[in-house]
């Protein structure tokens, strides 16, 4: 199973992805994550998506591209994936849609976690993350509704798309998620 998790920052794509991981056994593919591992280590990838990462901008296409088509192709990946922050741009769905097709890959399910404006950014401003600052947030934020909520409809439309209410307990979330999948 190959699934996607698309949500804003702070919509708890994360919390819900390490759970779901484990149930299901799926590798957990987080750009966010592989580029701040990048930027720790200080490689030429991490010293690239540093300035973006810091203002609250997206990696160029390219870059992430490179480093998911790179990441699927292992092992790791053969018994399915969760992707998590990405796709995040139509070009960015396009790309993974042909590399999928290359390597016989199909997407099964796009897990759309809904959580209001209001909502995020208070989650946002209390998580204490280098890149949570006000301005990177509002930043994060916008980028989302310009770039990434696209991708809602651009799923829908391939019928992929399900809705899940994003808010309350991690454990209701989580439910509705695994009813989702089985539906
Ligand atoms: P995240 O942990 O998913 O919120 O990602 C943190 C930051 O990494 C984002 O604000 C972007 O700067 C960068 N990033 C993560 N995934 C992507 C992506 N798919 N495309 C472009 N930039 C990304």
């Amino acid at each position: 199973m190959n699934l996607i998790f698309l949500g804003a920052p702070g919509s708890g794509k994360g919390t819900q992805a390490a759970t779901l991981v484990q149930d299901f056994g799926l590798a957990h593919v987080s750009t966010g994550d592989m580029l701040r591992a990048a930027v720790a280590n200080q490689t030429p990838l991490g010293l690239e998506a540093h300035g973006y990462m810091s203002a609250g901008k997206l990696v160029p296409d390219s870059v992430v591209i490179g480093i998911i088509e790179e990441r699927l192709n292992t092992p790791e990946c053969a018994h399915g994936v969760l992707l998590d922050g990405f796709p995040r741009t139509v070009p960015q769905a396009i790309a993974l849609s042909e590399m999928m097709k290359r390597m016989g890959k199909t997407l099964d399910r796009v897990i759309y976690l809904e959580v209001g404006e209001e909502e995020l950014f208070q989650r946002l401003s209390g998580r204490g993350r280098a890149d949570d600052t006000p301005e990177t947030v509002r930043s994060r934020l916008k980028v989302y509704q310009d770039q990434t909520s696209p991708l809602i409809a651009h799923y829908a439309s391939e019928g992929l798309l399900a809705r899940i209410e994003g808010v309350g307990s991690v454990e209701d979330i989580g439910a509705r998620i695994r009813a989702a999948l089985k539906a």
